[in-house]
């Protein structure tokens, strides 16, 4: 539902996002653009979606009830996405969260009421300090506690596969050629690229990777590559492990994006069409011009790009002229 009737909570308003034409960043490219802007869900991101699908799914089963605990690892936005539900539902929400997330995004969730914990991000993921592991702890020692596990949940395709990939394939018409879509977890990409594959094979899924990160590679070659992994500054892009939440039979092909491209595309969207969108919107928008490049489109392309998030999280990053200069990234 969206506008037009009575909401009875705001998780009601998950989803249904719009698709936007893109009307000038992409006017050099063959082919038509549209953005799916996800900053229009109530939590102002994608991961709304997921958050809810898999806490109704536990409540479902019963094994959660008000007064209960929700426990995650989370970039920042599924942790808004959980505190949110958790506010409205009834429930703690306890947040093992990376260093590299933005102290404003953590000051937001600790003020949805989540209590957070905050992890070294540059440690591997099987060191106890991680966010990962952290948060494995806090759910073994908290009683009546449910741990959402996003990397390795299916119910984070299953989300986008009922969703999603419906809205964009009703959307457009069944007009849609390929999507363009930013991989972290790989939920969005594998569940939306899977529900359109079902209706036409001939829909092209393109992903989004990080430089820095190990996904691409393992697309490519089913092995995970330590050489691959180095620090970033994209948050909610790629990974240095294997997420069990991509499918990556339904991805055709990947595209790695730098720092610096990605952070200045987000200006770029900003300034070109208004959307004030997040880091990763901007990967995508730098994605969808590589692709371009590689000769992917053509005048009859009719093309979806998903930009996960809203810019409002991103202020002291990629949106603050001093955090740009420091990186390298302005003049
Ligand atoms: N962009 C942002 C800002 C995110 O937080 C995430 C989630 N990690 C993604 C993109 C990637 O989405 P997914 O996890 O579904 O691959």
């Amino acid at each position: 539902m969206r506008n037009q009737d009575i909401a009875n909570s705001i998780l009601d308003l998950v989803g249904q996002t719009p698709i936007v034409k893109l009307q000038r960043i992409t006017k050099d490219l063959p082919g038509d653009f549209y953005a799916k802007v996800e900053a229009f869900n109530p939590g102002h991101s994608a991961k709304d979606r997921i958050a809810l699908h898999i806490v109704e799914n536990a409540e479902k089963k019963g094994i959660l009830t008000p007064g209960d605990t929700i426990v995650e690892t989370t970039s920042g936005n599924t942790g808004f996405s959980l505190a949110m539900i958790a506010l409205v539902k009834g429930y703690k929400c306890i947040l093992a969260v990376s260093d590299k997330s933005s102290q404003n995004k953590i000051d937001v969730l600790k003020t949805m009421g989540a209590e957070v914990h905050v992890c070294p991000a540059n440690v591997a993921a099987d060191d106890p300090r991680s966010y990962y592991e952290t948060a494995k702890r806090i759910h073994k020692e908290t009683p009546n506690s449910i741990y959402i596990n996003q990397y390795f949940n299916e119910l984070n395709i299953e989300a986008h596969y009922h969703t999603t990939g419906p809205e964009i394939w009703k959307q457009t018409q069944g007009k849609v050629t390929h999507i363009i879509v930013a991989s972290g977890t790989g939920g969005t990409i594998s569940g939306t690229g899977r529900y359109l594959k079902e209706q036409n094979p001939e829909i092209q899924i393109l992903g989004v990777d990080a430089i820095g990160s190990v996904i691409k590679k393992y697309h490519e070659t089913r092995e995970l590559d330590e050489s691959e992994i180095s620090p970033y500054k994209i948050e909610g892009l790629g990974k240095n492990l294997v997420p069990g939440a991509t499918d990556f039979d339904v991805v055709d092909v990947y595209e790695k994006v730098s720092d610096k491209e990605a952070a200045l595309a987000s200006r770029e969207l900003v300034q070109e069409e208004g959307l004030f969108c997040g880091y990763t919107s901007g990967a995508v928008i730098q994605a969808t011009k590589q692709y371009a490049e590689k000769g992917i489109f053509n005048e009859n392309s009719f093309v979806v790009v998903i930009l996960p998030d809203h810019g409002i999280r991103y202020m002291d990053k990629i949106y603050s002229d001093t955090w740009m200069k420091e990186q390298g990234f302005l003049e």
